[in-house]
């Protein structure tokens, strides 16, 4: 059936599905490994799940207040004074429909048609068209491979008068990268200097490993009233599929993206918000736990893969480690690589040129390690045995 070219918004005509539905499709389809989107396997920690199945029992499931559980925005707020040294009050967390839901709040909160919004590339796939479907002008900053460093002339050279929302993702998906103190207070800096507002996608704050302690920017000097600090507990305790998640930013903000959130999804289940309110405070073993198992899975992968003939390039974060194509010696672009393993090995991985709005990076392939040993083991024997049929 053929389309009516004026039927839809723009923004959405052309658009394909998500690279990440996509990838889980096929593998659905073919029946291959899925190290494609980014999920854990198994059902996620067994005593989150009691506590929402308890509260599912025990506690209303009615509308919960539309910011959010007061249990659950004070948890949040103490979570971060004991984890990140942060100062916020529960008034100033609001209780979303997962991090998007968060992300897509503060744009229609904040930007007015023909604001411009500085971004990083490699980005989010959902960035680009919530910006571009708010009204908003996308200014994309391009970081490169291998260090995918932030450097103070591209930025400054991309901001101009119209410039109002820095949108920005650390530790960073795809590359695992964690943005450095130097370049934090880069970014603090410049949003002083040209007062941006940051929206900072820190859903990987508790998967970050090697020591390395996570820097929200909203700590940054002169950040506390231009930030909004958005977390998931999805990625915290491993149970994506539960969609909840929050955004923190100083009072006048915060009014703001509880109108834009009142009319997106108005309010979140509230037995998935109890149990989250209760897993938050969990000791800090706890997540150092989860942190040294997720740690030891990116190892894993990583080992195997480097024994079986593919570079892989460091990854400090998130649940995700990438495979560099060229330095491997593979003759393939990400996307053909990824569509032949798929095919070929069984297994499913993501192309890094779709973070890439434009100009893209094409020699990376990003591969999920929140996986079982088994699993790890199983799709290392396929890529390695993938590797050699390619030469
Ligand atoms: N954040 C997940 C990833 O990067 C994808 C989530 C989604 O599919 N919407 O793999």
């Amino acid at each position: 059936m053929t389309q009516t070219p004026s039927l839809g918004h723009p923004v959405y005509r052309d658009m394909p599905t998500t690279i990440f539905e996509h990838m889980s499709a096929r593998a659905r389809e073919t029946g291959a490994i899925n190290l494609g989107q980014g999920f854990p396997e198994g059902p996620g920690p067994r005593d989150v799940l009691q506590a929402a199945a308890d509260a599912l029992l025990t506690c209303s499931s009615q509308y919960p207040p539309m910011p959010g559980l007061a249990e659950l925005r004070a948890a949040v707020a103490c979570h971060y004074a004991r984890h990140q040294g942060l100062d916020l009050s529960p008034q100033e967390v609001i209780v979303t429909s997962g991090a998007t839901e968060a992300i897509a709040a503060s744009l229609l909160a904040l930007v007015r048609p023909g604001d411009e919004v500085l971004m990083l590339a490699p980005l989010y796939d959902a960035y680009l068209p919530l910006v571009e479907r708010v009204g908003g002008v996308a200014k994309v900053v391009k970081l490169t491979p291998p260090d995918w460093r932030v450097a103070r002339e591209a930025l400054e050279a991309a901001i101009t008068p119209r410039t109002r929302i820095l949108l920005m993702n650390n530790p960073v998906n795809p590359t695992g990268i964690v943005l450095r103190d130097a370049e934090l207070a880069l970014l603090a800096d410049l949003c002083v200097a040209h007062d941006l507002i940051a929206i900072c996608d820190e859903v990987w704050e508790q998967t970050i490993y090697d020591g390395i302690p996570h820097r929200p920017l909203i700590g940054f000097p002169g950040m506390r009233n231009r930030t909004i600090k958005i977390g998931s507990a999805g990625k915290i305790f491993s149970v994506t599929g539960w969609k909840v998640g929050w955004m923190c930013a100083a009072p006048p903000i915060a009014t703001l993206l509880g109108r834009a959130h009142q009319f997106l999804t108005f309010t979140t289940p509230p037995n998935l918000q109890w149990a989250v309110a209760e897993g938050l405070g969990y000791s800090d073993n706890w997540f150092d736990a989860q942190r040294g198992a997720y740690q030891a899975s990116r190892d894993r992968l990583a080992a195997g893969l480097r024994e079986a003939g593919y570079v892989v390039r460091p990854s400090g974060a998130t649940w995700f480690l990438s495979i560099d194509l060229s330095a491997s010696g593979i003759a393939l672009d990400d996307v053909t690589f990824c569509n032949r393993i798929i095919e070929e090995a069984g297994v499913a991985a993501i192309p890094i040129s779709a973070f890439y709005p434009e100009e893209s990076v094409t020699h990376l392939v990003r591969l999920c390690f929140s996986k079982t040993d088994e699993t790890l083991v199983q799709a290392i024997a396929r890529l390695a045995a993938f590797r050699a049929t390619i030469g």
